[in-house]
C-alpha cells in the first residue's frame, strides 16, 4: 500500500495552541490538510485571528475554542465541542522552578493539572470519537524532561514522566485498533517564551547572543542548536502518516542528541 500523509478530512485537537509548539504543531497539520481546533484559556480577539489565518493560508476549517486545561470538565468539553478528533496534541503545558522545600503546593498541583491530567481527560473524551470514526492519533508532547531530570523542576519533571506513561498505557489500551499514541520529547525549542528569555541572560551573564544560547541556554543539548516549533510540527505530521501506523507507544526524541548523553 502507497504510504500517505495528506491529513485532509481529519480534525486535529491542539490543547495550549495560541503559541509556541501548540501554534507550529497546528500551522503543520493544517499544511497537510487537516482541520484543526486551536485552544488556550483566554477568549482575544488575536486567539480567533490565528485561526482566520491558518484556515485562509492552508485552505482548511480552523477554529478557536476557549477551554482552560487544569479543570477537568473543560478538558472533556473541548472535545466534544470540537466534535471530532482525529488527531489529539496535548500540548498545553506551563513550567515553576523551585527547591522541592519551597515549592509551591499550588504550582505542584497546576503543573501536574495542566501538563499532566489535562492529557488524560482528552485523551478519554477523544478516544470514543476515534473508534467511531475508525482511525486516530493521540501525540503528546512530553520533553527531553520525560526522560531525564534536573534539578528545581520536581513538578514538571514528575508531570513529564507521567505522560510517556500515559503515552504507554493508551498505546497499549488501543493496540489492536487503528489508534496510536506516542509521545514526541523536544530538547530546548526556540518559541516566543525562549527567544524574550535571551535579551536578560546576556546581561545576567554579560555574554553575546550567540554565547549565550551556546554555553548557557544549550549546555545540555549536543548540537548546540534550538529545535524549531517547525520539527515539532513535522514530527506530529511523520507521526500521523501511514509509515508510522505501528509506531505505538514510545517517545520520538527531538532533542539535538540531549538524551544520548
Ligand atoms: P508556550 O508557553 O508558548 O505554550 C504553552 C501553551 O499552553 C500556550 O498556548 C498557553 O496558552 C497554553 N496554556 C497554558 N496554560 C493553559 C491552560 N490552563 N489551559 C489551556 N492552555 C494553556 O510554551 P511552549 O514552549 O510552546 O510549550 C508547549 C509544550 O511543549 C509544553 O507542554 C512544554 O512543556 C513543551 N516543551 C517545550 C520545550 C521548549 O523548549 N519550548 C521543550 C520541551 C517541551
Amino acid at each position: 500500500m502507497a504510504i500517505t500523509t495528506s491529513l485532509s478530512g481529519k480534525t486535529a485537537v491542539i490543547t495550549g495552541s495560541n503559541s509556541g509548539i501548540g501554534l507550529g504543531i497546528a500551522r503543520e497539520l493544517a499544511r497537510a490538510g487537516a482541520d484543526v481546533v486551536l485552544n488556550s484559556f483566554t477568549d482575544r480577539e488575536e486567539d480567533h485571528a490565528l485561526a482566520r489565518d491558518i484556515a485562509k493560508e492552508f485552505d482548511v476549517t480552523a477554529r478557536y475554542i476557549k477551554a482552560d486545561m487544569s479543570k477537568a470538565d473543560e478538558c472533556r468539553d473541548l472535545i466534544a465541542q470540537a466534535g471530532a478528533c482525529d488527531i489529539l496534541i496535548n500540548n498545553a503545558g506551563i513550567q515553576h522552578v523551585a527547591a522541592i522545600p519551597e515549592f509551591p503546593t499550588e504550582k505542584w498541583d497546576a503543573i501536574i493539572a495542566i501538563n499532566l491530567s489535562s492529557a488524560f481527560h482528552t485523551t478519554a473524551a477523544a478516544l470514543p470519537l476515534m473508534r467511531k470514526a475508525g482511525w486516530g492519533r493521540v501525540i503528546n508532547i512530553a520533553s527531553a524532561h520525560g526522560l531525564t531530570a534536573s534539578p528545581y523542576k520536581s513538578a514538571y519533571i514528575a508531570a513529564k514522566h507521567g505522560i510517556v506513561g500515559l503515552s504507554k498505557t493508551t498505546a497499549l489500551e488501543t493496540a489492536e485498533e487503528p489508534i496510536t499514541c506516542n509521545a514526541i520529547c523536544p530538547g530546548y525549542v526556540l518559541t516566543p517564551l525562549v527567544e524574550a528569555q535571551i535579551p536578560d541572560t546576556m546581561k545576567e551573564y554579560d555574554m553575546g547572543r550567540d554565547e549565550v544560547i551556546r554555553n548557557v541556554m544549550l549546555t545540555r543539548q549536543p548540537s548546540k542548536e534550538f529545535a524549531t516549533v517547525e520539527q515539532m510540527g513535522g514530527t506530529a505530521v511523520f507521526l500521523c502518516s501511514d509509515a508510522a501506523a505501528q509506531i505505538t507507544g514510545t517517545t520520538i526524541s527531538v532533542d539535538g542528541g540531549w538524551t544520548a548523553l
